[in-house]
């Protein structure tokens, strides 16, 4: 049975678009700027980072910069070497100058250097949610994996199969 649209949810889903194609401009402008590209399945070590991630912020050990007002989709990223907060464009720009060579690492087995490791980025897009009506991300997740953390087998589910 069609329903009437909902103003406020089509709106929120106005901006979750908006803010994903946002974050998927700077994704491209990133990979412009890097020496090699290349476009990989989000399996391995990537989905292990991935789900290590998401217990972080299940566990509320993962905070939002200021700039950052809850229940609204804007672009945000996590930087895998300051795990603690996820950071609006501005804070982003600000974290990623402030850079430096110890940050370039394996954050899998807290291994290698530039030499070794493979800086990724994962763009998750923004999220709306109906009841309650909530929306977030789209998050960027950038985070260096050697070869063996990128071979690693993927992360089990967590989604329990009992009742
Ligand atoms: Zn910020
Ligand atoms: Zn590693």
């Amino acid at each position: 049975m069609a329903q009437r649209a909902n103003p406020a949810l089509t709106a929120l889903v106005d901006q979750a678009r908006a803010a994903t194609r946002e974050a998927a401009g700077a994704f491209l402008a990133a990979a412009a700027g890097a020496d090699r590209v290349e476009y990989v399945p989000v399996a391995g070590g990537r989905a292990v980072m991935l789900a290590r991630l998401a217990q972080r912020i299940d566990a509320g050990a993962t905070a939002t910069c200021r700039h950052v007002r809850a229940g609204r989709p804007v672009p945000l990223t996590w930087l895998a070497w300051a795990p603690g907060l996820l950071r609006c464009v501005r804070c982003t720009a600000a974290a990623a100058a402030a850079m430096t060579e110890a940050d370039v690492r394996c954050h899998g087995c807290e291994g290698g250097d530039r030499s070794t490791v493979v800086l990724t980025r994962v763009l998750l897009p923004a999220v709306v949610v109906a009841r309650p009506l909530h929306a977030s991300g789209p998050l960027t997740a950038v985070f260096g994996l050697c070869a063996r953390c990128r071979e690693a087998p993927d992360p089990p589910s967590t989604v329990d199969g009992g009742s």
